[in-house]
């Protein structure tokens, strides 16, 4: 009984109006170099990978920047509440710092993205035939051919359109924005929690020992959030990303002590 196939899966090239959508899905469509290098799998382990990424960044921050000053106050003076003063100034300046940074970053891309959904609508109103075959030239791209591209791109549209490009063109999942708030607290909370670090180790420790006993605390801990960062970030070469982070966090911490020792025996 070869009458019982689907009607809907007839081939559609046997059409005028196939054939024109057909033409049309080409590799050729200038939507493709534009969107060539956009990063289009966004799978939740990856999100994941990329969330622990930024609060080692945090952390690695934190670390370093208030390590940095309690070490140069330390340079100076040997009064812990001078260097107390100065940790705390460090450790709420640079988390608003953090949180604010990264507020206006995330909101910047909300934006866009709000832009981009819009732009997406409009177009889908507005030229619905258009986007069918970019769709289907995307699904193309994807491995399926022009035939059944056209036909899976017929199916997602009459079903999510908005939603089948959001995902497919531009790598956006509508249900899933971040939210600048979100991002600002973890941000800085990271970075609190790295300042702590130097922070308990220049005012715990005995005077005579806090100095460099910070200097290889920070060092250590930089050599594991440096060689983490990498590694959640995909880098095969996380020793040197550790060795990296350890040098320049070690000249940070150099270069403040030196500067506040010269200045302490000036102003003394
Ligand atoms: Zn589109």
């Amino acid at each position: 009984m070869t009458a019982s196939v689907e009607p809907s899966l007839s081939p559609l090239s046997r059409t005028t109006e196939g054939e024109n959508l057909l033409a049309r899905v080409s590799h050729e469509n200038p939507v493709f170099d534009f969107h060539g290098d956009e990063p289009h799998a966004n799978s939740d382990y990856q999100e994941k990978l990329n969330r622990l990424r930024a609060a080692v960044l945090g952390a690695n921050d934190g670390i370093v920047s208030v390590a940095a000053t309690v070490v140069g106050v330390a340079g100076a003076t040997t009064s812990t509440s001078a260097i107390g003063i100065a940790a705390a100034a460090a450790v709420v300046g640079g988390s608003i710092s953090m949180a604010l940074g990264e507020f206006v970053s995330v909101s910047s891309q909300v934006d866009s993205q709000h832009a981009l959904i819009e732009k997406e609508r409009h177009e889908l109103a507005t030229d619905p035939d258009s986007e069918l075959a970019e769709l289907a030239g995307l699904l193309t791209q994807r491995g399926l051919s022009k035939h059944t591209a056209l036909q899976a791109a017929r199916e997602l549209t009459a079903k999510d359109a908005l939603g089948s490009h959001l995902d497919f063109e531009l790598g956006i999942d509508a249900e899933d924005i971040p939210s600048p708030w979100t991002a600002a607290l973890a941000s800085a909370g990271a970075f609190l929690l790295g300042a702590l670090l130097p922070t308990l180790l220049i005012l715990l420790l005995p005077v005579s020992i806090r100095i460099p006993a910070t200097f290889i605390g920070v060092l250590v801990a930089l050599a594991i959030t440096g060689a983490l960062g990498a590694k959640w970030g995909g880098s095969p070469r996380y020793v040197r990303a550790a060795i990296r982070v350890v040098v320049g966090g070690g000249l940070a911490l150099a270069a403040t002590y030196l500067i506040g020792m010269l200045l302490g025996t000036a102003i003394a």
